[in-house]
């Protein structure tokens, strides 16, 4: 965000850095495939000093801890020795059952002199209770902070239930519910550039936008997370959360600061100004061949596509339509926005519906443009749709997600985690049509999901994305 007067903070425990880092979960999937990789690429760039305490079930070493960890960054990025041995030297591990208090026992001690860890809970939801409980009981929780693991309930009445555990141990300054869509730079992106550049201001309103649409497609299926996605469907996974995330960057006001939360106490706002969905502005969707899918139950009725469509309820937003469609098995793996701007008065007959936009490309590959209609060189007075385009590419080493938010949690910046009442207020939205209670619509993989689908979209049809480039 641009440097904004921040009022004094009193360097109360909300800002003291974490002095270990408690890793439940540190033998799972995400560990591996995402989180050694970000430790290390702390530890490369000086910025992980502290002890990193795993605690699972496996009754590991420290050795085969380590053999473990040096196998995931090897895999996932690669690995710099000097880097790993800085990792290596901070790691200790803790072996036990998350239901035993003996567990919590052991990680008291081996916090020693620690007095204020992140507790972070890379585990099965249902396992956030119990370990909140245990740490509790065994005295961790005092000055500790809390990061919490997606999904964060399946709907509004279980968040309000986690909400309350986490609540009962912790101060919500001090949780941390992580969705990892936040840490991605080109998300965080959006925020600034609307506030750092005077020329969007004056047009970012229900005056001169005419619609927004948000695409978050895949073009490959279930990948062997078939249970898995039996559990969520795509309004649970992305939209919920990673999705709502990026409307309320577009929609949000300017933030009162800079800060945590008075950039979420303007994200909540976006939210509360959205009524919850109607049937009649969902379409939900599931490839052909799903069913077919290894942890896929028959007849399953979970959705693999869900479009939607919007309204924000608020002096900015108020007529203008959002929509979001997200989904698997589509033609193109991509994320992007498009915010359609009106068109202007007809002088030229030529200007071209809906080539006035900008566009945030958010993955694989990052991109901002603005679109516009000029004059065709060839023919005179005929419209032609263009695009100021800007790729961009971090400069040095990108840093991943997980790195930025781990990192954030630590020295306790709010900023890019979702809090208690935006949580609830994101279930509020989805929460009557969640599941079943909407029909489910077959489509062909490749396709833009079911053709019921047309019935949700913006003005002027879907800006169609092209596949994206991983950087
Ligand atoms: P896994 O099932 O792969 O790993 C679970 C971890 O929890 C293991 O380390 C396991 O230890 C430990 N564990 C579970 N139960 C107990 C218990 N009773 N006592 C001690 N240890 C226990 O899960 P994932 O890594 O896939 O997911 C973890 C969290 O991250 C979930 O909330 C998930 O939704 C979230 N997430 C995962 C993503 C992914 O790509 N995997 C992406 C985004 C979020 P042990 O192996 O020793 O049994």
């Amino acid at each position: 965000m641009p440097t904004a007067p921040q009022q004094p903070d009193s360097k109360t425990t909300d800002s003291i850095p974490s002095d270990a880092l408690v890793f439940f979960g540190v033998s799972g999937d995400l560990a591996f495939k995402k989180i050694f990789p970000s430790l290390h690429a702390m530890a490369k760039r000086g910025h992980l000093t502290v002890p990193v305490i795993g605690v699972a079930r496996r009754p590991w070493s420290i050795d085969d801890f380590r053999a473990h960890a040096r196998a995931s960054i090897e895999q996932h990025g690669g690995l710099d020795e000097a880097a790993f041995d800085t990792l290596a030297g901070l790691l200790r591990y803790v072996g036990g059952d998350y239901d035993d208090p003996a567990t919590f026992k052991a990680l008291r001690t081996e916090l020693g002199a620690a007095r204020h860890p992140a507790h972070y809970l890379a585990i099965p939801p249902s396992m956030f209770g119990p370990v909140v409980e245990q740490l509790a009981a065994s005295g961790c929780t005092a000055g500790a902070r809390v990061i919490v693991e997606k999904p964060f309930g399946r709907d509004l009445a279980s968040a309000q239930v986690l909400n309350k555990i986490l609540l009962g141990s912790f101060d919500e300054a001090h949780i941390f519910r992580i969705d990892h869509y936040l840490g991605k730079q080109p998300v965080h992106n959006m925020v600034f550039f609307r506030f750092a550049n005077a020329f969007l201001e004056p047009v970012w309103n229900r005056k001169h936008v005419e619609s927004v649409q948000i695409t978050m497609a895949e073009s490959f299926g279930v990948q062997g997370r078939g249970a898995f996605l039996e559990q969520t469907g795509t309004v649970r996974d992305v939209v919920q959360n990673h999705l709502f995330q990026v409307l309320a960057n577009i929609a949000m006001e300017p933030p009162a600061r800079s800060d945590g939360e008075s950039m979420r106490d303007e994200k909540v706002k976006v939210l509360r100004s959205i009524k919850p969905i109607s049937a009649a502005n969902l379409v939900r969707g599931q490839f052909d061949g799903y069913l077919r899918e290894e942890g896929v139950a028959a007849g399953s009725r979970v959705e693999t596509f869900a479009a939607l469509k919007l309204e924000i309820d608020s002096w900015r937003w108020q007529g203008v339509p959002f929509y979001i469609r997200a989904g698997k098995s589509l033609p193109v793996t991509c994320a992007e926005v498009v915010v359609r701007l009106r068109c202007p008065p007809q002088i030229f007959p030529a200007c071209l519906a809906g080539s006035n936009h900008v566009r945030f490309r958010i993955g694989p590959d990052e991109a901002l443009a603005i679109g516009m209609t000029v004059m065709d060189t060839a023919e005179r007075g005929t419209g032609q749709a263009i695009e100021l385009l800007d790729t961009r590419h971090p400069e040095g080493e990108a840093i991943d997600a997980y790195e930025r938010l781990l990192g954030d949690a630590m020295v306790g910046d709010s900023a890019l985690f979702a809090r208690e009442d935006y949580v609830e207020e994101a279930w509020r939205i989805v929460d009557p049509v969640l599941g079943d209670a909407t029909p489910v619509h077959a489509y062909q993989p490749g396709s833009w999901g079911p053709k019921e689908a047309a019935a949700i979209a913006p003005p002027g049809g879907w800006a169609v994305p092209e596949m994206g480039t991983a950087p």
